[in-house]
């Protein structure tokens, strides 16, 4: 298991370096939203979960793993909607395996006690969780808050590495040392979201949980003197310090002609370049922050070709923007980062303190 992990870290490191000497653009990192289909109804949702429309079938996401992996791909988060309710999600994680790409999933935990057997076969485990029991089933709806904490129980009893994923709203800005303690607990580690309106699928139901600008900048300020303590915030401090300094206001992008803006970030956005999205339907995106925006208009897997569609977010002006995943995956995809990143898995893979505390009460 140990092996197999090191080859895949490997092929992902070495791709990499591949497209920072050569100044490439690869599609290294995908995230693949398997289905529109969730079992929660989260208010900032960017997925309209109702929608009915046709979805990529089994045979066409392999079909497109396997090209994607010609092209270059070693790293694959499995999303949706969500990614447990797909019914051959066993199917396509054994075909991301045979590739020996490295395969994440982003879950919101209900399913994961019924299909452990499943989920013990991915390599890291992404569960959304947002705060304490009162703020996250604000955020996430009714029993939301235990779904996710015996996702989490059930993952790291049976040694599956898991790492909470919290967004930031006005029902969960106060619940960062809860969290904080969780994974103290648990031994793991949290990163931090914020939403904007124009991420979320219903306006309405997000304006009732954006924070305001003041609050996202004493979110990470707090979370600045929380990592300088030690605790397991997975952001670096880099990225901590992007998003307090942002010169805009949170919800508007920085885009290349913008010259007054630009010099704020000397490096280019990773997303559209080595990362991308592949919505249920097909459609390839850049990043989740330009879902329901004019700013770019994807093109689709199965009508234009994959090729295509790729070449299609070359066109993308925008050049960096609130989000912290930009410099921390600028970060991450460095010699520094890969290895930052393997010890942090690693660490939680051998944990030996894990089956003790957990059976403590939280
Ligand atoms: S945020 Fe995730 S868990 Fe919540 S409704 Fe959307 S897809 Fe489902
Ligand atoms: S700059 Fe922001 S909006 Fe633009 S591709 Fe990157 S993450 Fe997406």
């Amino acid at each position: 298991m140990l092996s197999n992990l090191l080859v895949k870290r490997a092929r992902l490191f070495n791709k990499v370096m591949q497209c920072k000497i050569l100044g490439q653009r690869s599609p290294v990192v995908a995230y693949l939203l398997l289905t529109d289909r969730c079992n929660m109804h989260c208010r900032y949702c960017f997925v309209d979960t109702t929608k009915k429309r046709k979805e990529l079938s089994t045979q066409e996401w392999k079909q497109l793993i396997d090209e994607i992996f010609t092209m270059g791909c070693r790293m694959i988060c499995l999303m949706g909607g969500e990614p447990l309710l797909h019914p051959d999600i066993e199917e396509i994680i054994g075909h991301i395996q045979s590739k020996k790409i490295i395969c994440d999933m982003t879950t919101n935990g209900i399913l994961v006690p019924k299909m452990i057997n499943v989920v013990k076969k991915i390599n890291s485990l992404m569960v959304s969780l947002d705060g304490d029991e009162v703020a996250n089933d604000a955020n996430r709806g009714k029993g939301s808050f235990k779904y996710a904490l015996d996702a989490i129980k059930i993952a790291r009893e049976n040694g599956v590495v898991v790492r909470i994923n919290a967004v930031m709203t006005k029902q969960s800005q106060n619940s960062l040392e809860f969290l904080l303690n969780l994974a103290d607990k648990f031994d793991l580690y949290v990163t931090f979201a914020i939403t904007a309106e124009f991420l979320c699928e219903d306006i309405v139901r997000a304006e009732e949980v954006t924070l305001s600008d003041g609050e996202i900048k004493n979110v990470f300020i707090k979370l600045k003197k929380l990592r300088q303590q030690g605790r397991r915030v997975l952001f670096s401090q880099a990225a901590l310090d992007y998003v307090i300094n942002y010169p805009l206001p949170y919800n508007k992008i920085i885009f290349q002609d913008d010259i007054e803006h630009r010099k704020f970030y000397k490096n280019k956005c990773p997303f559209g370049n080595t990362m991308f999205y592949v919505d249920a339907n097909g459609d390839l995106y850049p990043c989740a922050a330009l879902w329901n925006t004019d700013h770019f208009q994807p093109m689709n897997i199965l009508k234009d070709g994959f090729q295509k569609a790729w070449d299609n977010m070359a066109r993308l002006r925008c050049l960096t923007c609130f989000c912290p995943g930009v410099p921390e995956w600028n970060r991450i995809m460095s010699l520094r980062g890969l290895t930052d990143g393997l010890l942090v898995t690693l660490k939680q893979t051998f944990s030996r303190r894990v089956k003790n505390q957990i059976t403590n009460n939280i």
